[in-house]
């Protein structure tokens, strides 16, 4: 499983039609809404566990 980086929910990346790429690493959505919120700011989402 996967870790959608905006609710954090649990994603499973295997029918997983959303995803963005950010810095070589591909993320995964629950919803398109959770994507257009990473994709604005992708910095803010990305690896929230290193911040
Ligand atoms: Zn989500």
């Amino acid at each position: 499983m996967a870790k959608d980086p905006v609710c954090h929910m649990d994603v499973d990346e295997a029918k997983g039609t959303l995803k963005s790429e950010y810095q070589g690493e591909t993320y995964y959505f629950c919803a398109p809404g959770c994507k257009a919120k990473f994709d604005a700011d992708p910095a803010r989402y990305a690896r929230p566990e290193a911040r």
